[in-house]
């Protein structure tokens, strides 16, 4: 537990550890193993207020800003990831994605169901032939009176098998790039959107990926999120808070598992001594507590600034950077710790290990944010 932070802060810390503990923790097997989260569970972390805790108030949000939201993240990630997964997908990015880009009246429509769960969200930008280079999307979105014509196809879409809205982005004219990309906010019911089946992953089990199709789907003009052509500036700044979310469920789960390395390194004995005892253990473990207490502090930075509005697309790269690349080190390192049972399905570890590895890939992959990072420094000079 971190005592520097704001008692109102330290309140909220201790009560989403309590719920996770009480009500979270005891279903994490069945979630795994069914690959499937309750509806119930997600009402539950809904009547927590976990879907809109970063949120302002008058938006339907629980007002604790950005830092707060990355204080209750870290508790959250002492579960399953599939869990907040949920969360970030619907809330962190379709619904942060509206609340950037407007305007009042479809801030107004979906972000009190988002924020309080009545209704899950996706978010849309990655496509089969744009991952990484987001900005090349293929996905097209015509003009048409009043209205917009969408065709193609999204990838990997968090939530998408069970989202009612979406943010979906599309290009006005593939040629121009980030330029003419527009963002949109499409309901479940609407004409000409087909949700693809979800798709099985290593990990995360629990939280749903699939594909989305466009068929001549008509979005009212309306129901655009910022102005026709400044999507993709709505994409990046919707991913500054993302990438936070990221990094602050990647130190929480490093915490977890550092804390069960250690107990394990005192309780397991070999060769007539706690394995704990050897230097080789006890340097996995010394590094791991370094790098998460580098983590924490990177995430606390970037998330305090962002509530005092700064923007912080580099110091959020940063810190996703690198608490999860020290996630996958403490991962591994917890594995090793435990031994043959580090590996054994009866541990929660192997799912942790499984559940880190997408953290490096998704929002962004590690050499994508170096990219990030590296264009800053090279626009400063
Ligand atoms: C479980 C899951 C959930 C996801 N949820 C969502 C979602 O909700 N919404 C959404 O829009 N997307 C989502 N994604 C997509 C995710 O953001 C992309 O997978 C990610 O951005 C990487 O794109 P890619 O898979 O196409 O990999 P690619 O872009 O093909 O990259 C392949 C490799 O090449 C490297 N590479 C690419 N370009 C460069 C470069 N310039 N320099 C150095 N290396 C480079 C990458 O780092 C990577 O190692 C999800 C993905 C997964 C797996």
């Amino acid at each position: 537990m971190n005592t520097n932070l704001p008692e109102e802060l330290q309140m909220l810390q201790r009560s989403v550890r309590q719920f996770v503990d009480d009500r979270l923790t005891p279903l994490e097997r069945e979630i795994e193993e069914k690959d499937e989260i309750p509806r119930a569970v997600i009402d539950a972390m809904a009547g927590m207020g976990l879907f809109g805790l970063g949120f302002r108030e008058e938006a339907g949000g629980q007002g604790f800003g950005k830092l707060g939201y990355c204080v209750a993240v870290e508790q959250l990630a002492r579960t399953n990831a599939s869990l907040w997964n949920v969360i970030g997908g619907s809330a962190g990015l379709c619904g942060t994605a509206i609340d950037i880009g407007g305007p009042d009246a479809v801030r107004t429509r979906y972000l009190p169901d988002l924020l309080s769960a009545r209704k899950i969200g996706a978010y849309g930008l990655s496509e089969p032939g744009a991952g990484s280079d987001a900005a090349s999307l293929r996905t097209t979105a015509r003009r048409d009176g009043d209205s917009y014509v969408i065709d193609g196809a999204k990838t990997f879409i968090t939530n998408a098998p069970i989202a009612e809205v979406f943010v979906i982005f599309a290009t006005l004219d593939p040629k121009m790039g980030s330029k003419a990309i527009s963002a949109f906010v499409v309901e479940r019911d609407a004409k000409g959107l087909e949700v693809g089946p979800n798709d099985p992953k290593m990990g995360l089990h629990g939280s749903t990926t699939a594909q989305l199709f466009f068929h001549d789907l008509r979005v009212p003009a309306a129901q655009r999120v910022g102005d026709e052509g400044k999507g993709f500036a709505v994409a990046l700044a919707t991913l500054d808070y993302g990438r936070m979310g990221l990094a602050a469920h990647a130190v929480g789960a490093a915490q977890h598992l550092l804390e069960a390395s250690v107990a394990h390194a005192k309780t397991r004995t070999q060769f007539g001594r706690p394995i704990g005892a050897n230097q080789a253990i006890q340097w996995m473990l010394a590094d791991a507590a370094t790098e998460i207490h580098a983590a924490r502090l990177m995430v606390y930075d970037a998330a305090s600034r962002a509530d005092r509005g700064e923007r912080v697309s580099d110091r959020a790269s940063m810190a996703k950077l690198f608490a999860t690349e020290a996630l996958g080190r403490i991962a591994d390192a917890a594995v090793q710790i435990h031994g043959g049972m580090g590996y054994m399905r009866e541990l929660w570890i192997e799912r942790a290990y499984r559940d880190a590895r997408i953290y490096r890939i998704y929002e962004g992959t590690s050499e994508i944010q170096r990219l990030v990072i590296a264009q800053g420094l090279l626009a400063d000079t």
